[in-house]
């Protein structure tokens, strides 16, 4: 027999955003149950963790052999990212008649939003930031959802998890909910929605260790990212879910420098978008963890690994870019993805950027190389004016999308607060009244 749980909204996922639109709706009063995947691990900032908790360890790769890193566990990617913050380029929810600032805004606040001291960030970076700008271009302090005072990069890289707690992951706002009263699972894998005349109930799960779990809501919301939530759809039948995507593919170009330290410096503190609406990428400082490095080095030109040693003089420049629409999500949770000739260029022109960057700081040329691309940001695979309308909800009643799924193009920078400011204005659509009052507590027993 089936194991069965009731709520007003049960939310697949707990990343950006399944944790804010969680935190939202309890703060309002509602009762909340999230579903997540992934295990709880809370012994965060090592190699053993990042490999514990990226799907298949850190090798998920596209039929084409492309790699696309997400993190399965209790925060989702909130848990590794680099900790930067940008707002959607101009347009990109505009042409959907969406305005995002207000909840960006209140975003902002929310994860504390700032840039670090130059002790934070480190010689080696600042020696970038000031090279780039000596070859004209306009570098500056990127945002950073990292709380300075508690940050102490040593021996630490941002992408294994903060272990000081420094760095806002949608953990936080978890953990809040749940102190209100909301119920997180974790081990709990959503199969499909349950659709009675055209309308969503609830959803059917398989629960690590316990078997079938069947929980009835008054709304589902999937939040299971950009390469899960389509899986769920087209199990539910929505089969056009998981067809395009983008992943905002990044290239790292290294070099290594005689005297100046970047290796262990925090990643993405600084960057330049001064190419960011004419070509279409971001540049900035970031260098692998150094297992990952070294695996890269391995990948791009066995000798690379020579270097190796050297990792804390290793200085790395991330070209970001936007990518296609292209490649699809299988229900079966396989994927293809390759890059098209234009997403390449776009990469190749960034890369030979940050080959410069890294000799006018003082690099060794016949050092510097760079790795092969993959993508950290999967999203755009349920969009907005197409699966979804403005609201969020698909075409079933009381289905709705808050994660990457939903963005309508590839934004070539930081998802984390576009996430956030959806599910914020998601909150506001489903719940109006209790927006501005906050903890109303639970009044009305059912939604519809
Ligand atoms: C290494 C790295 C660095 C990054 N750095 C930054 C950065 O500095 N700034 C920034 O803004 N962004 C960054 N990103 C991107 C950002 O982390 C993600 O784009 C964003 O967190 C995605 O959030 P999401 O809510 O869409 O989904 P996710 O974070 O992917 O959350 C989805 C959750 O759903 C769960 N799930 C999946 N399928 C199911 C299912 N069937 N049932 C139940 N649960 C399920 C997953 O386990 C996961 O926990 C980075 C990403 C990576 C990988």
């Amino acid at each position: 027999m089936a194991e069965r749980k009731k709520a007003d909204y049960v939310v697949v996922g707990s990343g950006a955003g399944g944790g804010t639109i969680t935190h939202e709706l309890t703060k309002r009063g509602r009762k909340v149950l999230v579903l997540e995947r992934g295990p709880d691990i809370r012994w965060v900032g090592n190699h053993a963790f990042a490999i514990a908790v990226l799907d298949k360890h850190g090798f998920l790769t596209s039929k084409e052999g492309m790699g696309v890193a997400r993190a399965l566990c209790t925060g989702g990617s909130s848990v590794v990212t680099c900790g930067t913050s940008s707002r959607p380029p101009k347009g990109v929810f505009e042409k959907h008649g969406i305005d995002l600032t207000p909840y960006l805004e209140e975003g902002e606040k929310q994860l504390g939003v700032t840039t670090l001291p130059d002790d934070v960030i480190g010689e080696g970076v600042l020696a970038l930031l000031e090279a780039g700008n000596r070859l004209g271009m306009n570098w500056v302090k990127l945002q950073k959802f990292i709380d300075p005072a508690k940050c102490e990069p040593r021996f630490c890289n941002c992408m294994l998890g903060c272990a000081k707690g420094a760095k806002w992951t949608s953990r936080v706002l978890l953990d809040e909910a749940a102190s209100m009263g909301a119920e997180v699972l974790p081990n709990v894998k959503v199969e499909e929605v349950i659709v009675q005349q055209g309308e969503a109930t609830g959803v059917r799960a398989w629960r690590k260790g316990r078997g079938e779990l069947v929980v009835e809501a008054d709304r589902v919301i999937l939040a299971a990212g950009g390469m899960g939530t389509p899986v769920i759809l087209q199990k539910s039948g929505l089969y056009e879910a998981g067809t395009g995507f983008f992943c905002d593919p990044l290239a790292f170009t290294i070099g290594y420098h005689p005297r100046l330290k970047a290796g262990f410096a925090p990643p993405m503190t600084v960057g330049t978008f001064d190419f960011w609406d004419s070509d279409g990428f971001l540049l900035s400082p970031v260098v692998d963890p150094w297992i990952s490095l070294a695996l890269e080095a391995l990948k791009a030109k066995p000798s690379r690994i020579l270097y190796w040693p050297q990792y804390p003089r290793t200085m790395g420049i991330m070209t970001k870019a936007k990518d296609e629409l292209a490649g699809r999500i299988s229900i079966d949770e396989t994927f293809s993805k390759q890059l098209t000739h234009r997403d390449q260029s776009v990469l190749d022109k960034g890369g030979s950027i940050a080959r410069k960057v890294l000799i006018e700081a003082g690099c060794d040329p016949t050092t510097i190389w760079t790795t092969k691309a993959r993508g950290a940001h999967p999203g755009g695979t349920v969009r907005i004016g197409e699966m979804l309308d403005t609201d969020l909800q698909t075409e079933i009643k009381g289905l709705y999308v808050c994660d990457a799924s939903v963005i309508p193009d590839s934004l070539a920078a930081p998802v984390v607060l576009t996430l956030v400011a959806l599910a914020k204005r998601l909150a506001d659509h489903l719940e109006p009244t209790g927006a501005s009052a906050g903890n109303q507590g639970h009044k009305e027993k059912t939604l519809r």
